[in-house]
Parts: structure tokens; sequence; C-alpha cells
């Protein structure tokens, strides 16, 4: 049997690892082993996944807890090389672009563990997002690299990265997504809000340049009041957003918005079952662009740029800054919609497309 550690730490990775997870477990020469790092460590951010996703407890778990990049980056380093030097697994897998992926890729690769990124190539180019500087870090590394889209290819080969090491698989979140559809159909979480099917936005919003600066956090709480007046809208309000939103004195103005339902972060399935149903998603989210533009949803990023450029010119996605989103959601609303097509190899297999690399990989 060959061991392979599945990395998860926050709450992008575990619907990534879940997928994966299933599939090695069903092949006869592979033992996965998930790794959570205890990066995401609450019932809302974590567990909440493991239950949706039917996956076991954690195998392994590193509880480094919060911190700052460098504090998070160094004790997942420190805990998983100890792990790695008692129990080396057969290969490393790691997906996305949170500190634990670039430490867990540091400290497997300067043992020689053969290492694999899940979701590589993505680049914003950007380097300001913390996300992007953990991207640059664990492709430059890693020993195989997994991409979702051709634009994952072009950045990797133009970085140097040997071609050899680069294989197209798709996008793992489909396979996620896909898993689970039939319970997300089953659950109608917008009655229970009292929302009509079609006739609501959903926001998601927790990147560090909307909602770390008070300047910024206040505009854009302007323009959500003014968006609830012609389209109600749900706000699963990420911790970190709810946290700044609390400091800066922002939250009570927020909640008394008639338009407006403020929730905490849901689990997946009844994140997913409002998302079906929605008339426009509002975001910075990456794993939400993917999500639209899979299920042909208008979505709006408030971001200035997205290291997922195939939901843009393929997909529902629209880069949006304050200025201008009221005006592209009244657009919406006025029937000025964004077509799309799905991407290629977002099908829903991409994870038995990664089993079967990781078999070639590892024979
Ligand atoms: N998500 C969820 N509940 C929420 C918000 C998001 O289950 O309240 C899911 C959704 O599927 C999304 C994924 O979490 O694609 C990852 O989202 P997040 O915005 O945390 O991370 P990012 O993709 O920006 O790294």
């Amino acid at each position: 049997m060959k061991t392979i550690h599945l990395i998860a730490a926050a709450r992008p990775n575990f619907m990534k690892i879940a997928p994966l997870y299933h599939a090695l477990k069903q092949t006869d020469w592979a033992d996965p082993v998930i790794v959570h790092t205890g990066q995401h460590y609450d019932i809302n951010m974590s567990d909440a996944f493991f239950t949706d996703f039917q996956l076991p407890d954690p195998h392994i778990h590193l509880g480094v807890g919060s911190g700052t990049h460098a504090q998070q980056t160094g004790r997942v380093m420190i805990a998983y090389e100890e792990i790695l030097m008692n129990t080396p697994p057969d290969m490393v897998v790691v997906v996305g672009d949170v500190n634990s992926t670039a430490a867990a890729t540091m400290a497997a690769v300067k043992l020689g563990i053969p290492t694999a990124h899940l979701e590589a190539g993505l680049r914003s180019f950007d380097r300001t997002m913390p996300e992007e500087i953990n991207r640059l870090v664990t492709d430059a590394l890693a020993d195989l690299l997994w991409t979702p889209s051709p634009d994952g290819d072009e950045n990797l080969l133009r970085e140097g990265v040997a071609p050899e090491k680069v294989e197209r698989v798709g996008n793992i979140m489909i396979d996620s997504l896909e898993m689970l559809r039939s319970r997300i159909e089953a659950e109608q979480l917008f009655m229970t809000l009292g929302l009509t099917a079609g006739e609501y936005g959903l926001i998601t919003l927790h990147r560090p340049s909307n909602v770390d600066d008070r300047e910024t956090l206040e505009k854009i709480c302007g323009i959500i009041g003014n968006i609830t007046e012609r389209l109600p809208c749900v706000f699963p309000i990420h911790p970190r957003t709810r946290k700044n939103m609390e400091t800066f004195g922002f939250m009570t103005r927020l909640e008394a918005l008639p338009g407006l339902k403020i929730l905490e972060p849901l689990s997946y399935i009844p994140f997913m079952s409002l998302v079906f149903h929605s008339r426009m998603l509002i975001t910075d989210s990456g794993g939400v662009q993917e999500e639209s533009t899979y299920l042909g949803i208008p979505c709006l990023t408030l971001r200035p740029n997205t290291e997922r450029p195939v939901t843009v010119t393929e997909g529902t996605n629209q880069l949006c800054t304050p200025a201008d989103l009221e005006a592209n959601v009244n657009s919406i609303l006025n029937g000025g919609r964004k077509t799309g097509q799905k991407p290629a190899m977002w099908d829903g297999k991409t994870a038995e497309r990664v089993v079967a690399s990781i078999r070639r990989y590892l024979s």
C-alpha cells in the first residue's frame, strides 16, 4: 500500500481533499491519510465540512491554530517535519494556496518526499495577496503540478517549470459539487430564510484588501445597503470580516438593513443550496468564482484581479471595483446578464485523473 498524505488547513481545502480522499480510498493500492494542520479549527470553518463530505476525523492533527503568516508557516513546518521524519509517507498532496500549503511543501520537499500540488499554476500577479506568495513558493518546489485550466500550464512553463512536472487535471471543486449535488438540491435554505428562488443575491467577502481597511469596508457596507434596497441579499459572514465590522463599529448598521440577512459561515451543503437558487453572487472568494461559472450564475467579484481568469473569459464572472459594483448589480437586474460556458475538464472527473497521475508517478 502507498501512503498518501492529504494536507488540509482551512475552509477552501476541505472540499478539495474530499473527492480525492474518497477516490483513493476506493483503490486497492493507496492509503489516504488526512493531515489537518489546524489553521481553521472551529465548527463553522472546519468540522462541518468533514460531516458534509463524509470524511473521517483527521488521522493527524498538527493543531497550529491562528497567528501571523510567519507563525503559522513556521509552526506547520516544525510540526509536520517531525511527522514526516518519524513516519514518512510515499507522497504528500497539498491543495490550494494557504500558508499550510507552502509550509507542508517546504517540509516535505526538503526531506526528499514526492510532493504534488493540486490547483497549481494559478496566478493573480498580485504579490500583495498572501495567497500569491504561497502559490509561487509551492509551485517552485513541488514535484508534480496539477493544473485546473490552460492558464495554469502557461504560467508554470513561463516560470521555467519543467513541462514533465505539469499535468492538467481539471477543477477538483467541481468534483466536490457533483459529489454532493443531490443533497444540495434537497436542501431549501432560501425558503427557511423567507426568500424566493432567483430573487436574492448571495454575498461572501473575506479578502484582506476588502475587509481589513476601515475606509474600504465602510464604502462596501454603504454599497451593500444600496444594493439591498433593490435585491434582498444573504451574507454568511466570514469570522475575519465580522471581527473587523465589529471593531470598526459597522455591524449594528449592517444588521439593521431590512433587505439583508446576516448569517454565520455556512457548511458546504446549505451554502451551495443558497448559491444554486441565487440571482447573482457578490464575492471575493476564489472558489465562488468557479462555482458560479460552472453553474452559469452571474458573479460580481470585488477584486482588481483574479487568479482564475477562465471564469471571466469563459464563465459568468466579472471583476468589479467598489465604484462600479452597484451599477453592475443594476445591469444584471435589468437583464444585462453575462452568459458563459463550462471550462474544459471541469467535469467532476478530476479526482479520477489525479489518482491515475499518482499511480503513474509512484510506479
Ligand atoms: N463556502 C461555504 N460556506 C460559506 C462560504 C463559502 O461552504 O459560508 C464554500 C464555497 O464552496 C467556497 C469555498 O467555501 O467555494 C471556499 O471559499 P473561501 O471563500 O473560504 O476561500 P477561497 O476560495 O477564496 O480561497
